[in-house]
């Protein structure tokens, strides 16, 4: 496996790949790797030839009040991992590479990104739009794996994929989860013992609703009460969002329609900001 830090080095790595007629495959991540991103890897390796893992904590998707300084970074362990999972290439620039002195362009997608945690966030998405279209310009993919805790980012870079006409295939890999339900985040080291606890409220609540669904109940409303019912009972939640949204467009739905629409959940633990959903 090779790291690589300059762009100039990427991109001549990756036409020479091109020129051999190698599939490239790119998973994009801010590092502080878990089994989550493992899995993105593994399942890029089973469709490319070539993987590419970068490695970047992107500035402009923080917002003035967020962890951007604080956010977890270990890059020697993250290339350990990533060799283990069959990433053949990691790319792990700084931020003057990507962001040089002068750096005045901004991809905004303006639809999609708008509700849930474009409400809360609202340069977050412009931020993952503008870094994720410098990577497929730099490494030009065949194809990207994005995961599917990460809903509306998915959502959001497929719309840009299609309004700006990137050629590049879009994966999208499932949530990875402990064993009693919690969703694998980076975010998740920052929760104490009984913070843990507490968040297992937000799988448990989209679990549930999933059953209810299950069941016949399609109404919207019934599902967010009985969901917003089970994070009430913990009193270190707190509910930013909780809403039935199409998978594609994230308008929100009063029914769900089964196949296209997901439940999503955003909540403080304390401190700690968790994201999660659960496709219905
Ligand atoms: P991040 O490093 O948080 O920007 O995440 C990089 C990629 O890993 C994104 O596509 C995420 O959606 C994905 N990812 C994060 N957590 C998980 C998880 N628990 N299961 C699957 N994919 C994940």
């Amino acid at each position: 496996m090779q790291k690589v830090t300059s762009v100039t080095e990427m991109r001549t790595l990756a036409e020479e790949l091109r020129s051999k007629d190698q599939i490239i495959g790119l998973v994009p991540t801010m590092g502080a790797l878990h089994e989550g991103h493992l899995s993105l890897i593994r399942q890029a390796a089973e469709q490319a030839d070539t993987v590419v893992v970068s490695i970047f904590v992107n500035p402009t998707q923080f917002g003035p009040s967020e962890d951007f300084s604080k956010y977890p970074r270990d890059l020697e362990a993250d290339l350990k991992r990533c060799e283990e999972a069959g990433a053949d290439i990691v790319f792990a620039p700084t931020v003057e590479e990507i962001y040089p002195k002068g750096y005045s362009t901004f991809v905004t997608e303006e639809f999609v990104g708008k509700p849930l945690e474009g409400v809360s966030r609202p340069t977050h998405f412009r931020g993952v739009t503008t870094v994720v279209a410098i990577l497929f310009n730099i490494v030009r993919p065949d194809l990207a794996v994005f995961g599917q805790k990460d809903a509306q980012q998915v959502a959001v870079i497929r719309k840009m994929v299609q309004d700006l006409q990137f050629t590049v295939d879009i994966v999208t890999a499932p949530t990875l989860r402990e064993t009693e339900g919690l969703a694998l985040s980076s975010r998740n080291r920052y929760l104490s013992n009984n913070q843990r606890l507490e968040s297992l409220a937000i799988s448990e609540a989209l679990r549930y609703a999933k059953g209810m669904v299950e069941k016949g109940e399609l109404r919207s409303d019934r599902l967010i009460a009985e969901a917003t019912h089970i994070l009430g009972e913990k009193r270190r939640v707190r509910i930013i969002y909780i809403s039935v949204v199409d998978r594609t467009t994230m308008e929100a739905m009063r029914e769900v329609v089964p196949g296209q629409s997901l439940l999503a959940i955003a909540a403080w633990v304390d401190e700690v900001r968790l994201i999660d959903n659960v496709l219905l």
